[in-house]
């Protein structure tokens, strides 16, 4: 899905780009005299395209009409610039329709409909504001949350690895309240569970309507309405930045339920322990490290007689990365 990298940069993707450069040029040849040769070539050109013949305009055509643009073939000396700036005008408004087609059609982008649909001049191509938050973690994160790319359940637990099967979306629970569903919005405006977030959160729902009084209040609709609207605040989006940040700091300390880390003490000892059966015999595997988001002391060794089933469970899940390390031997 490419269509954000359009119409939040504001780029134009490039089968409309190339056509609008064709689209230029042809303007310019539909302007030049009628002694010129590039005139008569461009004359010729849609003669054979009439005919149903291999021809430069001919081509064109097939390339706006799959763009949804499509254009006619009028009498070819009685063709001017003026004509062409119509087909330029289709263009553009066929690949605005495309690219928010694209947007409102995907589940994932809910965080952007909002932001189109206030109809306040708000351009569908645009370089966003969120863009130019000056820090760069900051604006990592509110970006990754309006695209859909986070660390938080919803969308962690959508994706398949190691072959865990997709977990349904009713049931990626938050790691905090283990109540509701893990969104950006309940992360960010409606778990209770933990002090540290609430406090965080009070802090900047006081400092955020100091700023922007006029924003809908908690309450007044639904969490994602509330956090598209905060979010669609130009003034205030440094401060939005930086809490999205800092709440998502705090998820991401706390592991998901029912997903292994990838660099948990356990999968190391795991592929320790194969590396060591393998050529060595049993040895003494892996010690917990301070990283590790497991409860237990660092130092302490992970393999126990009680964690042997945890070995044989995981190794099941991660049947896959084991295999690779093993190749890599
Ligand atoms: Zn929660
Ligand atoms: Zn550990």
């Amino acid at each position: 899905m490419l269509a954000p990298l359009s119409t939040e940069m504001a780029l134009q993707p490039l089968r409309f780009w190339r056509a609008f450069i064709a689209l230029n040029f042809l303007k310019y040849l539909t302007g030049l005299h009628e002694d010129r040769l590039a005139r008569c070539a461009l004359v010729d050109s849609m003669t054979l395209a009439l005919d149903n013949r291999a021809s430069w305009y001919g081509d064109l055509q097939t390339v706006l009409t799959r763009l949804n643009a499509p254009m006619e073939a009028p009498d070819a000396w009685a063709y001017l610039p003026q004509d062409v700036e119509k087909a330029v005008a289709t263009l553009n408004t066929a690949m605005l329709a495309e690219l928010q087609g694209a947007i409102n059609n995907s589940p994932k982008l809910y965080l952007l409909h909002g932001l189109r649909e206030r109809g306040d001049g708000l351009k569908v191509l645009d370089f966003r504001h969120y863009l130019h938050v000056p820090n760069a973690a900051h604006r990592r994160a509110i970006t990754q949350i309006l695209l859909s790319s986070h660390s938080l359940a919803l969308e962690r637990l959508r994706w398949t690895e190691h072959r865990r099967p997709r977990i349904p979306r009713e049931d990626r629970k938050c790691r905090i309240c283990k109540e509701a569903i893990e969104s950006p919005e309940h992360a960010l405006l409606e778990c209770q569970a933990d002090e540290n977030l609430t406090t965080l959160r009070n802090t900047f729902i006081a400092k955020f309507y100091q700023e922007c009084p006029t924003v809908v209040r908690p309450g007044q609709g639904s969490s994602a309405h509330l956090l598209q609207a905060m979010i669609h605040e130009e003034i205030s989006i440094k401060l939005v930045a930086k809490f999205t940040f800092e709440v998502l700091s705090i998820f991401e300390g706390l592991p998901i339920e029912g997903l292994l880390p990838g660099d948990s003490c356990i999968v190391r000892a795991v592929l320790n322990a194969m590396r060591l059966d393998r050529y060595k015999g049993t040895g003494p595997g892996t010690v917990h490290s301070k990283a590790c988001p497991c409860t237990d002391n660092p130092g302490k060794p992970v393999f126990s007689e009680w964690t042997m089933p945890v070995y044989y469970y995981y190794y099941y899940y991660y049947e896959t990365i084991l295999y690779d390390f093993m190749i890599r031997l």
